[in-house]
């Protein structure tokens, strides 16, 4: 149950502004919020077309997310040698833990494929359920009584270490704060888009067959179009998609 808010600054001004400009799949209840909207919305869009639209692909798109996968299990081996201890002691028996206390973690639509493709079935329905309840609690919505409710966390939050937790662990043993930001460079290296990442290959999968989200800041938001304008991405059109929905 870690979070960050480490990509804010690019997405977050532009999320709001941009929730309007993409279609609602979703039945939305009025109780939600717009972040649970958002969520929502991305989530029914991706388990609609890998039934519908992408289901030829489907098992394409399960080999392609392989090599994250293998990542997300070094991370989390990683978290378990080293933070399990300082984690369950400091923030998970006491219930003090700050990671995952707030509304609105920031998370890319890739992060919902992902999930989609690895959860089963009732896994997605719970989430679905989570968001389209009223959620009053000034904790993440996805916060169950037992952890996290996504079967693959998103990213941010699976590469979340607050400062306490590093210090605790980081100042005696200085190696291993260098084994994790190798982590943290290899995490740039599925979703930074400077160069061809998985994350931006995930959303055009989508956004090929026609379908939008607000959560596609690979495509949408302009901090992260200008990294790959730097980086020379952009298609010659311009890069940013146009609405087909
Ligand atoms: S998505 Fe999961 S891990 Fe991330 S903040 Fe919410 S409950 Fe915590």
């Amino acid at each position: 149950m870690r979070r960050t808010f480490s990509y804010a600054a690019v997405t977050k001004d532009t999320r709001n502004a941009d929730i309007g400009l993409f279609t609602n799949p979703s039945n939305l209840d009025e109780t939600m919020n717009d972040y649970q909207r958002e969520q929502l919305d991305a989530l029914i869009m991706v388990r609609d077309g890998l039934r519908q639209r992408l289901h030829a692909q489907r098992s394409q798109l399960v080999d392609q997310i392989q090599a994250y996968m293998a990542f997300r299990g070094s991370v989390d081996r990683f978290f378990s040698r080293h933070f399990n201890d300082v984690c369950t002691r400091t923030c998970y028996e006491s219930r003090t833990s700050a990671c995952c206390s707030k509304d609105g973690i920031i998370t890319f639509f890739a992060d919902t494929v992902v999930n989609a493709l690895i959860a089963g079935p009732d896994q997605l329905d719970r989430l679905e359920t989570v968001l389209r309840a009223e959620n009053n609690g000034h904790r993440c919505v996805f916060l169950g009584d037992g952890g996290c409710l996504w079967t693959v966390r998103p990213v941010v939050c699976a590469m979340f270490l607050c400062d306490r937790a590093m210090q605790t662990v980081f100042e005696p043993e200085p190696d291993l704060k260098i084994e994790w930001e190798q982590l943290r460079q290899q995490a740039r290296h599925y979703k930074w888009p400077d160069r061809p990442v998985l994350f931006d290959d995930l959303e055009k999968v989508f956004i090929a067959r026609g379908m939008r989200s607000s959560l596609m800041h690979l495509n949408f938001s302009p901090g992260l179009l200008n990294v790959k304008k730097r980086a020379g991405l952009l298609d010659p059109s311009g890069g940013r998609p146009g609405r087909t929905a």
